[in-house]
């Protein structure tokens, strides 16, 4: 197990990017330009990318009522304060594509290429994501585990802002995993996810308490109960 508060690396991450299954995938015919085109690509990616994720194992100095400290830091969320009720320990965490993947250019005035690379980079920070859980899981004997994520969810559920503290517990992101943080919150690479992953017996997903209608990355529909639960005073 590992030291509390020691912020632990995970560098060799497997991911697959199967060229026949890109291919259907991207609905490309084998042999067109179009395709080799975008299989150039995938091995460009696969040559170089280097997917990762930090973690910290952080334990839950105090329960407020909208709010919960861990690692001296208080992180401020009705819906994250409720899901915490049982919790003593959780697992803050930042996973990403990789600034190498990242640093692939397609030429500028394809769009087609620009949004095939988008598509890659998502498959390895879900890679790397995928791979936290399963080392958590497996490492820290989680029957089951959900994640929360500041900025998801409804507005205000957990402000987006939040992520400074959240980088805040991890020293230098930058320089550990190659992650930042923009002024705006956003991570740069932009395939970069953060949050926090907690043991419940739940299945909770922040888009059971998110509003938003036609989103792409839908995974769960809203749920009035959910909301009810950990959103409402
Ligand atoms: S529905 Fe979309 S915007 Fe809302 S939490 Fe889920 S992924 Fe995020």
């Amino acid at each position: 197990m590992a030291a509390r508060g020691e912020t632990i690396e995970l560098r060799d991450i497997p991911f697959s990017l199967d060229a026949d299954r890109l291919l259907e995938q991207q609905r490309l015919r084998p042999g067109t330009d179009y395709a080799e085109t975008f299989l150039d690509l995938v091995a460009r990616i696969r040559e170089v990318a280097r997917p990762k994720a930090i973690y910290k194992v952080s334990y839950i100095e105090e329960k407020a009522e909208d709010s919960v400290v861990f690692n001296g830091v208080r992180f401020t969320s009705r819906a994250l304060r409720r899901n915490l009720d049982p919790v003593e320990r959780v697992f803050p965490f930042v996973a990403t594509c990789g600034t190498e993947a990242d640093a692939i250019e397609v030429p500028p005035d394809d769009l087609q290429q620009a949004v095939w690379l988008w598509s890659l980079k998502e498959v390895l920070v879900d890679a790397a994501a995928d791979h936290l859980g399963e080392h958590l899981a497996t490492r820290y004997r989680l029957t089951h585990h959900a994640t929360m994520h500041p900025g998801s969810g409804d507005v205000g559920v957990w402000p987006i802002e939040q992520q400074q503290e959240l980088f805040s517990i991890f020293g230098d992101v930058e320089g550990r995993i190659g992650v930042k943080l923009t002024d705006s919150m956003l991570m740069i690479p932009t395939m970069s996810v953060s949050g926090i992953v907690f043991p419940t017996e739940s299945a909770f997903e922040s888009c059971q308490i998110c509003h938003r209608e036609g989103c792409p990355s839908r995974k769960a529909p809203f749920s009035e109960e959910v909301w009810r639960a950990v959103c409402e005073d």
